[in-house]
């Protein structure tokens, strides 16, 4: 029986990803040496940074004037060498969750920060609309994609100040108008790579403009200079990445991705939508196309852990939801074949079967 992961991140890959990955640790680049032993500085690896880098800036139609930088610390660590490098004043910030609470907090340490709207009142369960941008801002900070809660910005904002976007768990999953953003980073564990690798692509002329020290290793202009190379960077992961971004390209490029990725969803949600023992938690508008987050209704609350244990013996597997939510969430990254996804609708219907009187 095929086995699928429906896991929020680390998550499923392209298994040439993993199979390429593999073969290069064992023998890099016909080296006889593994990946883990070269230099980060040999031309192989240096060939490996370059495509990687390369294969970035195709596939998001980066503009001239951006740079794209691999880095370690995750996603967290961007939380504050954002503001570190960009709050001069003020910031603002939008909170649509647990990870924009997150980065929100660490801005405080370095200015004023004003929360245009929350959707806290409503559990995070839809993305807040019609608020005012200050424009005295230094930079509008949005998490286009909220992995816990299941919402989605579907939309490249128009701003008044650069945005910076926390695009972890939707990069490469639909096309971004990057000449929008001022910033936008992620961690690599969901759409393309294991842990241990954060993507940055930063427009060159936002830095340089706060006062304040910064530590060398948390200036983005360090990196851009060493080409993300000041440190020993993270070599297996950015190799994979390589690996994930040549699987995208050679399936169509993103807009490809997104067009599977719109199927995809549109199956499970119109299955949650017309199952009786599924409901949704998110306004349909904002529903996520990459965290599938649902719940039992109110008829048949209480079977969670049975459903987990049914879907498991077909197959499926992580699809228990965040303790903020409760009920299930499926994260269908661009790696999961529509295949995974017709075989947990199946187990839904089926399990429907064996309760609905
Ligand atoms: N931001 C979002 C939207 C996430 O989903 C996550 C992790 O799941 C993070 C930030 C934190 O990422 P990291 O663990 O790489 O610091």
């Amino acid at each position: 029986m095929k086995k699928y992961n429906f896991s929020p991140g680390p998550s499923i890959l392209p298994q040439q990803t993993y199979e390429e990955t593999a073969k290069a640790i064992l023998n890099f680049d016909n080296t006889s040496f593994s990946l883990m032993e070269v230099s980060h500085r040999s031309k192989g690896f240096q060939a490996v940074m370059d495509e990687a880098v390369e294969l970035f800036k195709e596939l998001l139609d980066i503009p001239s004037g951006y740079s794209v930088l691999f880095l370690g610390g995750g996603a967290s660590m961007q939380f504050c060498m954002v503001p570190f490098n960009l709050l001069e004043k003020k910031a603002a910030y939008l909170n649509t969750g647990t990870w924009a609470n997150k980065a929100l907090k660490e801005a405080k340490l370095f200015g004023e920060v004003v929360e245009v709207a929350s959707s806290k009142d409503a559990n995070y369960s839809y993305i807040p609309k019609n608020y005012q941008i200050p424009t005295d801002a230094d930079y509008f900070h949005i998490t286009s994609n909220n992995t816990i809660f299941g919402t989605e910005l579907h939309t490249d904002l128009d701003s008044p100040v650069p945005v910076v976007a926390d695009m972890s768990s939707d990069i490469f999953s639909r096309p971004v108008d990057i000449s929008k953003y001022g910033l936008i980073y992620g961690g690599a564990q969901k759409n393309l790579a294991p842990a241990g690798v954060t993507f940055v692509i930063v427009k060159d002329d936002i830095l340089g403009k706060v006062t304040r020290k910064i530590p060398t290793m948390l200036d983005y202009r360090t990196h851009i200079e060493n080409g993300s190379m000041f440190n020993t960077p993270p070599v297996v992961p950015i190799y994979a990445a390589m690996q994930t971004l040549r699987w995208i390209k050679s399936k169509g490029g993103v807009d490809a991705m997104y067009k599977i990725n719109k199927e995809k969803a549109a199956l499970l949600y119109n299955e949650i939508d017309t199952n009786p023992v599924f409901r949704g938690t998110c306004a349909i508008e904002d529903r996520s196309l990459m965290n599938v987050c649902f719940v039992m209704t109110p008829d048949y609350e209480g079977n969670e852990a049975d459903f987990i244990e049914f879907a498991k013996e077909r197959g499926i597997y992580e699809i228990k939801g965040h303790r903020s939510v409760g009920g299930f969430r499926a994260s269908i990254y661009n790696a999961m074949p529509i295949e995974g996804v017709q075989a947990l609708v199946n187990a839904m219907q089926d399990f429907a079967k064996t309760i609905v009187k």
